[in-house]
């Protein structure tokens, strides 16, 4: 089989890895270099957790990658997934953590209830309930990972091309006019994909604030888990690399052209930092190490878009990651690549209306209802 890629996101990047190590060839092609900070996989971080309340099809999808994630860390020989763990802050009894207790369990991915004042070096618990543990879940070295995977990629055959493309029918054409065909045609184009496919592909792009703070040495990963507050649509990870604890406020920030140079103006500072004064208490005062601004490509029912184009059979319409979809990148290739054979896709993953449904992010009943600034 002949493939062109358009697009070395994590969703592009991991097919080409996957198909050329089949023994498939291989285009890659990106308007930028792999792992570039304007590409949404370009962050230096990203979560990794199995948990998505009732759901149990990501469950396995994201476990599944976790295992392909330690597959291409053997063959990098790269450390690229820190296995930290993930702690759920649970406010109901009811809600989001416990539905994704019951789902783990029934799936057999390890959970459990803890006492979080165990896990952090300071930690408030007045408002939850429970808290939930996976222990298995932790932080991908986002943009190092998506590097690997097209390093790893070229080293098994694959062609790597430096060009922004746009479609022309079944093909792709590059801006020297040059024309790429293949027996496949995918674009994991993220947040530029609805440009490309006008009336083909909705998805709202907005621009989202990472904050980082200096915990000192008692925060630094492993030792310490990420943690989700889905109800309140507040997420973090521990310090890794030197980066600063992360914290950042999941709701939907202000629409952007993809195109837009990315500027943060840590907006959502004295959000992140009255959460952390309640939860952290040791990091209210923290000093700002640094802030960055990436975008979300959001479906309105945030899954993902993995389908045929409605009028080339060649032509496949990849993304919509929506905010969760870094850590699924190879397991969704692998899906995809027994798509090309002829296998399902999940039916919620095609092109056409979407109904607005709870968010498979880290943002609960929070996540629209912030959006341009709401209550901390
Ligand atoms: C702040 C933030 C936090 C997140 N946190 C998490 C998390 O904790 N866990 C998680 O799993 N996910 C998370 N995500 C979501 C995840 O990062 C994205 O869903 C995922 O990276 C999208 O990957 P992609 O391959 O679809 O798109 P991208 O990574 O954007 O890749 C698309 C590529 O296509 C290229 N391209 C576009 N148009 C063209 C063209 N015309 N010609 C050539 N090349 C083109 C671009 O240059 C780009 O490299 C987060 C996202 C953000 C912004």
């Amino acid at each position: 089989m002949d493939a062109v890629i358009v697009g070395a996101g994590t969703f592009g990047a991991s097919l080409a890895w996957r198909l050329v190590r089949a023994g498939e060839r291989v285009t890659l092609v990106d308007q930028y270099e792999p792992g570039d900070g304007r590409a949404s996989s370009g962050g230096e971080t990203r979560l990794l957790r199995c948990a998505h309340g009732p759901d149990r099809e990501y469950p396995l999808l994201a476990r599944r990658a976790r295992a392909l994630w330690r597959e291409l860390e053997q063959e990098s020989g790269e450390r690229l997934y820190v296995e930290c763990g993930l702690a759920w802050f649970a406010h109901r009894e009811d809600g989001w953590e416990a539905e994704s207790e019951r789902a783990l369990a029934a799936l057999a991915i390890p959970c459990e209830r803890v006492d979080a004042a165990r896990l952090y070096p300071s930690f408030r618990a007045d408002d939850l309930v429970f808290t939930l543990l996976e222990p298995e879940a932790g932080v991908l070295r986002a943009q190092r990972a998506v590097r690997a995977l097209a390093a790893q990629a070229r080293r098994h055959g694959a062609r790597l091309l430096r060009a922004r493309a746009r479609p022309d029918g079944a093909r792709a054409r590059l801006e020297d006019g040059t024309c790429l065909e293949g027996d496949v045609v995918v674009w994991a184009c993220g947040a530029w994909l609805p440009r490309l496919f006008p009336g083909v592909v909705e998805l709202t792009v907005t621009l989202q604030e990472l904050l980082f703070v200096d915990g000192g040495p008692a925060w630094r990963a492993p030792g310490v888990p990420a943690w989700v507050d889905y109800d309140r649509a507040r997420y973090g990870t521990p310090d890794l690399d030197g980066l600063g604890v992360k914290a950042a406020v999941d709701e939907e920030g202000p629409e952007v052209d993809p195109d837009d140079e990315l500027r943060c103006a840590a907006t959502t500072e004295p959000r992140v930092r009255s959460y952390l004064a309640e939860r952290f208490p040791a990091l209210a005062e923290a000093p700002l190490r640094g802030a960055r601004a990436c975008r979300y490509e959001l479906t309105r029912d945030t899954h993902f878009v993995a389908a045929r184009h409605p009028e080339h059979p060649a032509v496949w319409l990849v993304g919509g990651g929506s905010g969760h979809g870094f850590k699924h990148g190879p397991a969704l290739a692998e899906r995809l690549a027994a798509a090309f054979e002829g296998a399902p896709l999940p039916e919620r993953f095609g092109l056409g209306p979407r109904a607005p449904s709870r968010s498979m992010r880290t943002a609960g009943a929070a996540a629209s209802a912030g959006r341009q600034g709401g209550p901390a």
